[in-house]
């Protein structure tokens, strides 16, 4: 006998049981995702912004597994270029063991996005994919078909490299929103203060007097310059489309 009301006998605004997964899979697909929390860079901040095949297989967690997983000494594995470290974690969590893990999962999630062999022995077809892409449409192409609309990263002024991108403003991405990260202002202030003292700003190793103004400043200024964002990168709370 059939237990499940239909659509009539609830009313017109209830969604009948059957109904229900395909409309919330619709609603997900079509709602764009905002991913507030993310070590990904927009383009324009270069060799930061990291990707590929290699890249993807040296996440941390994956290079965990491999230690746990294979005989692999980390000494041997650290001295090893990108390539081969890559090839040790394809080898011995995806080639010799069915890569069941949360981390080993997503890789495969991605190589079958892209219709990438998910069994071969080897790299060659996804190195030459991800050769062939040019990094500005293929992040384009990524967000959009993981349904997000915008990223946001995790920004530290203080990083050498990253502090160039900043200081030299280049255009604002409305893909790649900015957050600042404190560690090295907060548990890494030993050995980063004088670093703000070298571009004009007044700190001292105790952080007294004008200090915390003076950081503030600092990272004020570069966020402002790199995306005319004045008090974002300040309080580092800021997330998009949410109150400051
Ligand atoms: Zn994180």
């Amino acid at each position: 006998m059939e237990t499940i009301p239909t659509r009539q006998q609830v009313g017109d605004g209830l969604l009948t049981t059957d109904q229900i997964q395909s409309t919330v899979e619709e609603v997900l697909a079509k709602t764009p995702f905002i991913d507030v929390h993310t070590h990904l860079f927009a383009p324009s901040f270069g060799g930061l912004g990291l990707w590929g095949i290699d890249e993807l297989l040296t996440y941390h967690y994956l290079e965990a597994e491999l230690f746990r997983s294979s005989r692999i000494s980390p000494e041997h594995y650290w001295s090893l270029p990108k390539r081969e470290q890559a090839n040790a974690i394809w080898q011995a969590l995806f080639v010799e063991n069915s890569p069941v893990s949360e981390a080993t999962r997503g890789v495969i999630a991605v190589l079958d996005a892209f219709d990438l062999p998910t069994d071969s022995p080897n790299l060659e077809e996804a190195r030459s994919f991800f050769r062939a892409q040019r990094v500005e449409s293929h992040v384009a192409r990524v967000l959009q078909m993981a349904g997000v609309s915008s990223v946001v990263m995790t920004n530290d002024p203080l990083h050498p490299e990253e502090q160039q991108v900043w200081m030299n403003g280049s255009e604002p991405s409305a893909d790649f929103q900015a957050v600042l990260r404190l560690d090295r202002i907060l548990w890494g202030w030993p050995g980063h203060w004088q670093r703000l003292v070298e571009q004009g700003y007044a700190v001292d190793a105790q952080a007294t007097g004008k200090s915390v103004a003076s950081a503030s400043e600092s990272s004020d200024t570069s966020g402002r310059r790199r995306c005319g964002q004045s008090r974002h990168a300040r309080c580092g709370k800021y997330l998009p489309g949410l109150p400051r």
